[in-house]
């Protein structure tokens, strides 16, 4: 089965992923933690590119493109093969990041990205989508807490743009609703662990 972990920046994804690994793991589940953009040395030297440099390096466009080139090694050279092989892939992010970053807040249409990821991936979707969801303001305090200051070039963009992220993902879910399941980021980390692992039931079952 192929998972990904998705919702705006500061929610608590890199924590519950790993969390839920080892949830997964508890089970007799073999488990494959990634993240994107990256999970290869391809695919982290191109996140180097994205990451660094000022807010306006690349365009939504060429960000876009970058994503998905990111995402088709990472695609090709380790989520395949683990899916493959029989295990579970736990990815931080994936195609509905760049639907919500570059798509619905950056200006590219949802056709135009899924049609890079159609060329790059395949158009390979995840069995289930986790989205965790906490209002902006909460979120944008736990990463400042987590980062000092502006830690990349995408810690610049405005309060509005991180609006229109959050949003977006609640519209994709809306739109695909036996894949995407909402859950709430706030509480202990364990009890988000517990509402990721119950948003799972019917795939583990
Ligand atoms: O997952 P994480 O929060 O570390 O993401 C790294 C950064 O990449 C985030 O700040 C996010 O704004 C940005 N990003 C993006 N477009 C994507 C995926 C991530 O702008 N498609």
């Amino acid at each position: 089965r192929f998972i990904s972990l998705e919702g705006g920046e500061g929610v608590g994804k890199s924590t519950q992923l790993l969390l839920l690994a080892e949830a997964l793991k508890a089970r007799g589940l073999s488990v494959v933690t990634t993240r994107e953009p990256g999970g290869t040395p391809g695919a982290e030297a191109i996140r180097g590119l994205l990451m660094t440099g000022a807010v306006d390096r690349w365009s939504p466009r060429t960000e876009a493109l970058l994503f998905a080139a990111a995402r088709a090694d990472h695609v090709e050279r380790v989520i395949r093969p683990a899916l493959a092989a029989g295990s579970w892939v736990l990815c931080d992010r994936f195609i509905d990041s760049t639907r919500a970053y570059q798509g619905v807040a950056g200006g590219l249409t949802d056709d135009e990205i899924l049609a890079l990821h159609r060329v790059g991936s395949q158009g390979l979707m995840p069995d289930r989508t986790l989205v965790l969801t906490m209002p902006v303001a909460a979120a944008t305090a736990r990463m400042v807490a987590r980062d000092g200051a502006d830690a990349d070039r995408f810690a610049a963009r405005s309060d509005g743009f991180l609006d229109r992220v959050a949003d977006a993902f609640v519209a994709l879910a809306a739109r695909e609703p036996e894949r995407f399941r909402l859950v709430a980021a706030d509480g202990p980390a364990e009890a988000v662990t517990a509402r990721l692992v119950a948003a799972l039931a019917d795939l583990t079952s």
